[in-house]
């Protein structure tokens, strides 16, 4: 039967994947809707090639601009406005799976949405799940929605562990997230300070969205996928390791109590995983390159240096604060990125502001969306604030 999708983010890169891979399947998969924030020409180029029913864009007059092109290009895509849209287009019944690759907390609620209405649920959207910890879990115990990681690290864990879950506890020691550390892997620390946003955005193996560039650059990108290991495969914090490995080869691995370890390897595409969570646990082509072994010169691994990468130990440490600490390190680091994006914070002040900030807002009321969202806004107040002193 065909599956019917939400793409919630499709213009961004996991989005133009996600249709990529689709459209390598036509009778097996349906676009359903489509979303973007503001890329009016691009979504409705989606549109033309996906004939979706609904279109969702962030704000009314980016709305009424596709509106306007879809009516003179004769298409009959129904144009719809965030932030309720997101929730329509994400629980909708006619809906089976949700891909959530909207970048930050933005897209927490649309994904809430999804896991209550029992939607299949393709999670590349990792800050939504930082946030939502608990409260997202246990949405998608009660709605009864199937999460599937698209984090090529958490679908690498996902294929690597047992199918029966309830098995983990006593058979798993921990898992390791493997890291590619970055274009400054090897750059002398005391030269991080001067680096532009167009250094930090040149990640060496794939091309990504800014935020997920800065957040690579920083290892900041990892700290927050140890916390989303943390409450998609219900690990204890210590049973979450990371290991840096340049050739992003190996794409995570989990080491069970006998001290046997099972991983995940292929060509560094993210089509891979996309078109594992969409199929799963049938299997369907991706349009990846097959890896070739001969070719294959070296897989390496090193510590990661946390001098070098201060950031990435703030997981473990929010992990082990008061429920909602995640929250305010998620909403602290997209402050960080976008003031370090937009030139007004140096490189290294991504950290010094994350730091600040957790030590300014103690979190409180994590236990709904509301009170989330409501600490998500609070934190980015006080970080903003804080960027002004840093200047
Ligand atoms: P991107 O910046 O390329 O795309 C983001 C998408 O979200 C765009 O379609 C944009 O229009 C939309 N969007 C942004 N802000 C929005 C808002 N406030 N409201 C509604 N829509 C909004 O980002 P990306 O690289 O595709 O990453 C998306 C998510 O997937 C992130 O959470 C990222 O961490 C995760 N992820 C990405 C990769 C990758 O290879 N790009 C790998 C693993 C995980
Ligand atoms: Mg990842």
């Amino acid at each position: 039967m065909t599956q019917r999708i939400t793409v919630l983010g499709s213009t961004g890169s996991i989005g133009k994947n996600t249709l990529d891979v689709v459209a390598r399947h036509p009778g097996r998969y349906e676009i359903f809707a489509l979303s973007a924030a503001t890329q009016v020409d691009l979504l409705l180029a989606q549109c033309a090639a996906h004939r979706p029913r609904y279109a969702v864009m962030a704000s009314a007059p980016h709305a009424r601009q596709l509106a306007e092109k879809i009516k003179a290009n004769g298409l009959a895509t129904q144009v719809l406005q965030a932030p309720d849209a997101l929730e329509t287009i994400a629980s909708h019944e006619d809906v089976d799976a949700v891909m959530a690759a909207i970048v930050g907390a933005a897209g927490l609620a649309p994904c809430l949405a999804a896991a209550r209405a029992g939607k299949r649920l393709l999670l590349a959207n990792k800050e939504a799940l930082v946030v939502g910890g608990e409260v997202f879990m246990r949405a998608v115990k009660d709605g009864g929605a199937t999460l599937l990681p698209i984090d090529s690290e958490h679908s690498a864990i996902f294929q690597s562990l047992p199918e029966d879950a309830a098995t983990w506890p006593r058979r798993v020691q921990h898992v390791l997230l493997t890291a590619s550390g970055g274009p400054f892997r090897t750059r002398a620390p005391g030269t991080l300070r001067d680096v532009t946003p167009g250094e930090a955005c040149a990640h060496p193996n794939f091309s990504m969205g800014r935020k997920i560039s800065i957040d690579s650059a920083t290892m900041m990108n990892k700290a927050l996928e140890v916390i989303e290991a943390r409450w998609l495969f219900d690990l204890a914090p210590e049973q979450i390791k990371v290991v840096i490995h340049p050739q992003q080869i190996i794409h995570s691995m989990v080491q069970f109590v006998d001290a046997s370890i099972i991983a995940q390897l292929g060509t560094p595409d993210m089509r891979v995983p996309i078109a594992c969570g969409l199929a799963w646990p049938e299997r369907v082509e991706s349009g990846a390159a097959p890896l070739d072994f001969a070719q294959l010169a070296a897989l390496t691994f090193e510590k990661a240096d946390a001098v070098r990468f201060p950031g990435l130990h703030l997981s473990w440490q929010a992990l082990a604060a008061a429920p909602g600490t995640t929250a305010v390190l998620n909403a602290a680091n997209e402050v960080a990125v976008d003031a370090f994006l937009g030139e007004r914070i140096r490189f290294d002040q991504i950290h010094a502001l994350n730091l600040a900030t957790l030590e300014a807002v103690a979190p409180s009321n994590a236990d709904s969306l509301q009170g989330l969202l409501a600490l998500d806004a609070q934190t980015r107040a006080v970080a903003c604030e804080l960027v002004q002193r840093f200047q």
